[in-house]
């Protein structure tokens, strides 16, 4: 008999997982709360250890089709602009690790995974479902919606992310907790920009508790533009999206170089978001338990200054693939799914966090940081133990 399995969330993880379970030949049953798939304005980094996973799916061309293929990442000063490291990407990362790096625009990446599920006749995708509960023996799991709906089955995934309600009741541990880090989000059309604005590298500012990400998405055609400054925001802190004002933003970001003020005075719409994540992972049983498993920001949600929480969540999803395709009982698929992968998401939680503390440093700190960038710059850029991919 197939394997069935419900997926609380229909997100970037929760579709990635749906495809993952339809390749192992699971029935998979995907339940997200919207009503319908919205359009998020914002972009996400790949590295080569998730495009690598990516174009085992089947999806290289198209990503191709909608993603930007930078040829560089730069790390420069936010308040002289001079540039403190460089890390190649392009023909180095496809030749080093097997493939591109990439820069998306999530609704593209959402729409990528999307496609991909609907060409699965064995994924029912329910919108406007709300998980609300689960009870598991050994029988299976029984899962309800706050719309009526009950469903049983083998195995659920809660891929329901950082407020996950399906962690909530499987580990009943504290919620997730306020970084003090604001995130301002933009995306605007290149040639809606002055010439010197525009850019097809990654760019890095770093600046005294605050840094801004650049980089373009959308074939090139588009920029996507993160600051981050540290600070706190009233209000629900579920619902990550506020409106911001840009006013807040360039005052954070006053005595900061004239091409960044240049860049972000040129932006009208930011979205606001405040960060919050969770502490590493500390043990296997953080990402399953029974028949219930966690992925993507329901396990591990992270800060995004190793721009992987994404990637994360789609490793967790070819990880658990290739533990549903081995012909063993559901409880230990999703056993050894926990234990090959709570170390990884640990470790990219922890680097996340301090690559945070690094890009905002003060003080002599900061020149010891700008110097060590500045003879180590490649190296210390670079990630082999991330980008060579789970199982290297
Ligand atoms: C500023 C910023 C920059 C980032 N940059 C990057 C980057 O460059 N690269 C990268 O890889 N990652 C990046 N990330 C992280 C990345 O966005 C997340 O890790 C990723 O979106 C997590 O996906 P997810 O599917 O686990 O969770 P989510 O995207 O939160 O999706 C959860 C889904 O579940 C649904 N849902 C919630 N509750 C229920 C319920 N009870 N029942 C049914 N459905 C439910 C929600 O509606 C949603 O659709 C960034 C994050 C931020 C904040």
């Amino acid at each position: 008999m197939n394997k069935q399995i419900v997926i609380a969330g229909g997100g970037i993880g929760g579709l990635a997982a749906a495809l993952a379970c339809a390749n192992a030949g699971a029935q998979v049953q995907l339940l997200e709360r919207a009503s319908a798939f919205g359009e998020v304005g914002a972009g996400i980094q790949l590295g080569p250890n998730v495009v690598k996973e990516l174009v085992g799916w089947g999806l290289e061309s198209a990503l191709r089709q909608v993603a930007a293929f930078p040829l560089a990442l730069h790390v420069r000063s936010a308040s002289t602009g001079a540039e403190l490291g460089c890390l190649p990407l392009g023909e180095r990362t496809q030749e080093l690790y097997g493939a591109p790096y990439a820069t998306i625009h999530r609704t593209d990446m959402q729409q990528l995974l999307l496609d991909a599920v609907k060409q699965r006749p064995q994924v029912n995708l329910q919108l406007g479902q709300r998980v609300s509960a689960f009870k598991q023996d050994d029988a299976g799991v029984q899962v309800c919606t706050h719309e009526g709906l009950t469903l049983v089955a083998q195995a659920l995934v809660g891929a329901d992310g950082l407020w996950s309600v399906v962690r909530q009741q499987l580990l009943n541990d504290a919620a997730p907790r306020v970084s003090g880090h604001l995130a301002y989000r933009a995306m605007v059309r290149q040639d809606s920009l002055p010439e010197r604005l525009r850019s097809q590298v990654v760019t890095a500012w770093l600046g005294p508790r605050l840094h801004l990400v650049q980089y373009p998405v959308r074939r090139g055609d588009w920029l996507n533009v993160v600051g981050i400054i540290q600070g706190v925001v009233g209000g629900e802190l579920d619902n990550w999206d506020h409106s911001a004002n840009a006013g807040d933003l360039r005052k954070a970001l006053a005595a900061t170089c004239s091409p960044l003020q240049d860049l972000v005075g040129a932006i009208e719409q930011w979205r606001l978001w405040p960060l919050c994540d969770r502490p590493p992972m500390r043990g296997a049983h953080e990402q399953a338990r029974g028949r219930v498993a966690l992925l993507g920001d329901a396990a591990h949600p992270m800060r995004p200054y190793m721009a992987q929480g994404a990637g994360m969540a789609i490793e967790d999803a070819v990880c658990l693939q290739q533990e549903l395709s081995r012909d063993v009982p559901m409880a230990q698929v999703l056993h050894s799914y926990a234990q090959r992968r709570w170390q990884r998401n640990a470790r990219v939680q922890a680097r996340s966090i301090r690559n945070g503390e690094i890009f905002h440093v003060t003080g002599p700190m900061r020149w010891g940081r700008d110097l060590a960038m500045r003879s180590l710059g490649e190296k210390l850029l670079d990630v082999p133990w991330l980008y060579r991919g789970p199982d290297a």
